[in-house]
């Protein structure tokens, strides 16, 4: 047997496996809309690309309204403008940190609520708890691209007349009771980041089935211009340019074979995984769309006590760059750790889910020798825990 290399063996891997490695398309279909564009001479401003990628996701998506942008961030903050949100909005503080700067950077405070251990996504009842007469509105994620609680989540907005928008980053191509994610509450933003399993490079998409307010977004997106030389609301500049359309649509050919990759990925990890008690991999809802973009193993204290922290170190120094995924929660960064440094004591089940999350490779460049290795790794990694423990604490 080899010797780990945090043990001083050679790394499993001679190269880096990466969480989020970039899924890429059909190459010559994508050169040939890049000679496309350049014939046409049009490189933004909702060009032939954008317009194609925008139907083509309302048709894939059976949303009315699909307006794409240059990245989620952006266009979170441009549903939370059209929504008028102001005062405070209720986050999970267990996300990616885009989710709460989307608020916090138009002087909106994001109040973290708490999650439910067995889905990590919003509980509704911290939600409820949260409300003051300064609350306008609840953003929801859909975390791992598991549906957030929709409907519960529908009744207390109702309840007390707060808006309802949901980070979708993690959940294009997935489905809640056989609807596509991108039909719930009164918007739904998509990330196309590289580092999702669907790409535009950068870029992203806020769909809504609301006219009044899709004009709107699409106004705010091209700074309040309704019309030639007219603007009529604030905007900003969160237009999507054409070669990413043109990522957009070679990527929705290949989409169902990314899932597909992914969806073996998962069901072999899992496969493997069971021999292994001391990791716990999360589950995708049965008889619903998924698009199995994260490998999400929660980590159960080992009988020797490795954390895992220590884990990640081990699997670092074999070249597995697994990420801990949304550690240390948005409440412990900045600037809302110090805004507001009591929300340690009240996000309990944050707190707990957060120290225990390894998110480990998968896509396209993850085949089933590579989670055979990986998981192997995570085997001996337990056998050697007390010869690590005591690496890692030489460090100092
Ligand atoms: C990736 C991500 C974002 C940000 O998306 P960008 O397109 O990179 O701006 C927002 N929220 C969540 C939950 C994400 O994972």
């Amino acid at each position: 047997m080899r010797k780990l290399a945090i043990l001083g063996g050679e790394p499993a891997f001679s190269e880096p496996l990466h969480v989020g490695r970039p899924n890429i398309g059909d190459r010559e279909q994508f050169m040939a809309y890049t000679r496309q564009m350049f014939d046409n001479r049009w490189l933004s401003n909702y060009g032939p690309l954008v317009k194609q990628f925008e139907q083509e996701l309302c048709q894939f998506l059976g949303v009315k309204h699909v307006i794409t942008v240059c990245n989620a961030t952006i266009g979170l903050e441009v549903a939370i403008r059209a929504l008028d949100l102001h005062g405070e909005v209720i986050v999970p503080s267990f996300t990616f940190i885009a989710t709460a700067h989307a608020l916090q950077w138009q002087g909106i405070t994001p109040i973290f609520a708490d999650i439910d251990p067995l889905t990590h996504n919003l509980d509704p009842r911290s939600v409820e708890n949260l409300i003051t007469p300064r609350t306008s509105g609840i953003l929801g994620v859909h975390l791992w691209g598991r549906p957030a609680p929709v409907e519960a989540l529908e009744q207390i907005a109702k309840k007390h007349q707060l808006k309802l928008l949901f980070d979708a980053a993690h959940a294009f191509g997935c489905s809640h009771q056989g609807q596509m994610i991108g039909n719930f509450g009164q918007v739904e933003v998509f990330s196309f980041h590289a580092t999702k399993f669907f790409n535009t490079f950068e870029g992203g998409a806020i769909v809504t089935n609301d006219d009044e307010l899709a004009n709107r977004m699409r106004r705010i997106t091209n700074f309040g211009f309704s019309g030639h030389d007219k603007a009529i609301d604030l905007g900003i500049n969160a237009k999507m340019t054409e070669p990413c359309a043109a990522m957009g649509l070679v990527n929705l050919q290949s989409l169902n074979t990314f899932v597909e990759v992914n969806r073996c990925n998962y069901n072999f990890y899992q496969h493997e995984l069971t021999k292994l008690q001391n990791f716990q991999l999360i589950d995708y809802p049965e008889h619903e769309r998924a698009n199995f973009q994260y490998i999400v193993v929660e980590v159960v204290e080992t009988e020797t006590g490795l954390t895992r922290d220590e884990i990640l170190t081990a699997l670092r120094a074999e070249n597995v760059l697994a990420r801990r995924y949304f550690w240390p929660g948005c409440h412990q960064m900045e600037p809302y750790r110090t805004e507001n440094p009591s929300a340690v004591n009240k996000l309990p089940v944050t707190e707990a889910i957060a120290k225990r999350i390894l998110v480990l490779p998968t896509g396209t460049s993850v085949g089933k020798k590579e989670i055979v290795k990986i998981v192997t790794l995570l085997k001996s990694i337990l056998t050697n825990s007390t010869a690590i423990k005591k690496i890692i604490a030489s460090y100092g």
